[in-house]
């Protein structure tokens, strides 16, 4: 039988306010608090360790080890038991400790003869700065509440050191040299557009004033109460947003209700308030112990979920706080909003009026907030580690959501720089549009065939915006990844018509699921791989489960009933490969017939060349395809064997190199000796010197974001075709790391515009 605890944790609770709220130091404070928890536990021993700058857990106070260890004995993070709790984040449960592998022995401090260990973090804002303990000498498991009970109160610990009750959090962590100085950004550019503003820091947390409840019951009541209105102010503002929000931003929205009505949630929260937390302290703590989780195991999509879930707790508090509705404080005219990581609802509470642009820590091209701002056309820079940190409400701040760069406290001339590049900008939007009808014809008529790529409803309007001439890339994952579960066959035909029907008669070459690598779906169980990149990815999934690719291919067939339907193979290593996922395509076409359905007027089905492997085949992939498509991105990272996700190697190699060139050079020409059709599809179609050197090599075809177009377009109206293509030809001879300056320079001397 475990000792039963002296007087449960709310007692414990209301004696460490007390203590708290005493006018001592902040170590006699802690002194007493150990002794307390000991007391209140059956403890023999409990110990507080904090964290120091890099990673270091020193022992702050302790009841039962030895007292001059204090601020002597120091642990790196994963280092013994401690190390252990701070590194996973996890409570360690241990009836004997000294025999765990974990276990470090530390002689200074006495705890030779302790058996059972509990250690639990103390966790705030989803990082662990701490850890406590409490030890036994008998060798014993503690039970479930104590360990709950054990998380409460490092819970409130954390929060009085964060606020500053015991100790300034700043002795905690390396003081940081002058934060008035500028700093520079490079994130990633997850939506267009150029903004110089001042800076707001979205939603500085909602202060939780008090921890510890005095009438549990009570505080049951006022979570319900909250948990209710919340549910209804999210039902309102989503049916009432002043945007039309419709396709992949209809559905990130729909989820995000989905959240606010879900029931694990609320009994989780419900379950904290029983421990003796308020009902905002039991918020917290909830959203605290998720974060975590997904920091340690999540990928992508889960942490898009917690961005949502984070988003609703924000709301829930504010709801508690009796404020339901404050998100949009006293903007100004120009702000440009800062946060680690943002919900979708919140986005669309700010409204686009005042709101310049937002620049996200976290954030991926196809995260739920990322879509919303693409909706709202509002600039955003994803990915920029550490800024938060850096940033202070009110100063000024520049953004290039097309780069990814951002200025903090810029000196005077940055902004100037960037003024003029957003007059530039508007300036080269208005010049594109003007040619936006003309065609894509070089000084010596040559004709290229200008193609956007695409992957969501939202994109497709950009089809008319641009000029494009058709969808040379259409990405149906993304279609599969933003949803909560894998699209019906009905949902896959509505989409797909509906790009179809948007299309009018442009062409469209819908490229079957490349999922696996980074892409994996929500709902599916993945495997981790050792090498995503190499692993089970696209064709090779579609080969391995053939029911996904037959009904994606029904759905296409289905959903181009009377038109030219155009299907892409993803990742196809061998000819053998192709013929087999085309055998599958085959078979539907052939159930369409039997079942006397609709059908399309023609069906083309291409191969992505992305496997060098393939580049040695082109004469008889040509027999079996209908046209290949170069998929330069995956390609020249598998040819330089650069994990173009990795970015200590991403930028090893240029796409300018002259192996890419004379690698792709060859591709052209067996494809031509086959008869084939050959188009590229990469990011370099988009990058206006990349796509004239791909011209002179004898690329009639290039297909890019839909923003590249003009630039593209304007450096073809500019170019001699003939003179290129010799120039280009010289080049593949060179052993340059790199034949951008040269490139560069014979554009400059023959005046190619790039822009
Ligand atoms: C490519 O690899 O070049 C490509 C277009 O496909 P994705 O970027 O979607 O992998
Ligand atoms: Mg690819």
């Amino acid at each position: 039988m475990p000792p039963v605890a002296a007087g449960g944790p709310r007692v414990l609770l209301r004696r460490l306010r007390e203590i708290m709220a005493e006018q001592t130091s902040a170590q006699t404070r802690l002194d007493k608090l150990v002794t307390v928890i000991a007391s209140n536990m059956v403890a023999e021993v409990c110990s507080i360790y904090l964290r120091r700058a890099g990673k270091v857990l020193e022992l702050f106070a302790t009841e039962g080890l030895n007292p001059a260890a204090v601020h002597r004995t120091r642990m790196k993070e994963g280092e013994g038991l401690v190390g252990l709790v701070a590194e996973t984040g996890e409570a360690v449960n241990l009836s004997d400790a000294p025999s765990d592998p974990h276990f470090s022995y530390r002689p200074e401090t006495g705890e030779d003869p302790y058996h059972a260990f509990l250690g639990v973090p103390i966790v705030r804002g989803g990082q662990v700065f701490g850890v406590l303990t409490v030890q036994n000498r008998a060798a014993r498991q503690y039970a479930e509440e104590e360990v709950e009970a054990l998380q409460t109160v490092a819970m409130v610990l954390a929060e009085v050191v964060a606020q500053g009750g015991l100790f300034n959090i700043a002795e905690l962590d390396e003081p940081e040299l002058s934060p008035d100085r500028p700093r520079k950004f490079i994130g990633e550019g997850l939506s267009e557009g150029v903004a110089v503003g001042h800076l707001v820091l979205h939603e500085p947390r909602v202060k939780v004033e008090r921890m510890i409840a005095d009438n549990p019951q009570e505080e049951l009541v006022r979570l319900e109460e909250a948990i209710g209105s919340l549910r209804d102010a999210v039902d309102h503002m989503l049916d009432s947003s002043e945007l039309d929000l419709t396709g992949e931003s209809r559905e990130v929205i729909e989820a995000y209700r989905m959240f606010a009505h879900d029931q694990g949630w609320r009994q989780r929260m419900r379950d904290a308030v029983r421990t003796g937390l308020t009902a905002e302290a039991s918020v917290e703590r909830v959203q605290d112990e998720m974060r975590l989780r997904v920091s340690r195991f999540g990928d992508a999509i889960l942490r898009e979920r917690a961005h949502d879930l984070d988003d609703l707790a924000r709301r829930l508090l504010r709801h508690l706080s009796g404020d339901g509705h404050d998100t949009v404080r006293d903007l100004p005219s120009d702000a440009i909003l800062i946060a680690r990581a943002m919900g979708p609802a919140e986005l669309l509470d700010y409204g686009r009026d005042r709101l310049l642009a937002i620049v996200l820590e976290e954030g991926a091209l196809t995260s739920h907030v990322a879509i919303v701002a693409r909706a709202m056309g509002l600039p955003l820079v994803g990915s920029a580690e550490g800024i938060t940190d850096a940033s202070r409400a009110g100063d000024s701040i520049v953004v290039d959501g097309e780069t990814g760069e951002v200025h903090l406290r810029p000196a005077g001339e940055i902004v100037a720089a960037f003024e003029a590049k957003r007059t530039l900008r508007a300036h080269r939007v208005a010049q594109f549009a003007s040619i936006r009808d003309l065609p894509a014809v070089t000084k010596d008529g040559v004709h290229i065939r200008l193609l956007m790529n695409a992957g969501l409803l939202l994109d497709m309007p950009h089809l008319q915006e641009s000029g494009a001439d058709g969808i040379g890339l259409f990405r149906t994952e993304l279609q599969f990844m933003i949803g909560e579960t894998m699209p019906r066959l009905a949902d896959q035909v509505a989409f797909y018509k509906e790009v179809l029907d948007a299309a009018g008669d442009k062409l469209v070459v819908f490229r079957t699921l490349d999922l696996g690598g980074d892409k994996v779906l929500p709902y599916a169980r993945w495997e981790r791989e050792e090498n995503p990149a190499l692993g089970w990815r696209a064709i090779r999934i579609a080969l391995d489960r053939p029911a996904l690719l037959r009904y994606q291919a029904r759905a296409l067939l289905t959903a181009a009933a009377g038109k030219v339907l155009r299907i892409l193979l993803p990742m196809v290593s061998d000819v053998a490969e192709f013929n087999a996922a085309r055998a599958l395509i085959d078979r539907e076409m052939e159930r369409a017939r039997t079942l006397a359905r609709p059908q399309p007027r023609q069906v083309l089905v291409g191969a992505m060349l992305e496997v060098p492997a393939l580049a040695f085949m082109l004469p008889q992939i040509m027999r079996s395809a209908d046209f290949v498509s170069i998929g330069s991105n995956d390609l020249l990272s598998l040819a330089f064997a650069v994990d173009r996700t990795n970015p200590r190697v991403a930028r090893r190699y240029d796409t300018l190199n002259p192996a890419a060139l004379t690698l792709i050079r060859q591709i052209i020409t067996s494809a031509a000796e086959g008869g084939g059709e050959v188009s590229l599809c990469g990011e370099m179609a988009g990058r206006p010197l990349d796509a004239m050197a791909l011209i002179g090599l004898g690329l009639r075809t290039l297909s890019m974001s839909p923003g590249q177009i003009g630039p593209v377009k304007m450096m073809i109206r500019s170019l001699n075709y003939g003179e290129i293509s010799v120039f280009v030809e010289k080049l593949c001879g060179r052993t340059d790391h790199s034949l951008r300056t040269r490139l560069a320079a014979f554009a400059a001397e023959r005046g190619v515009v790039l822009r």
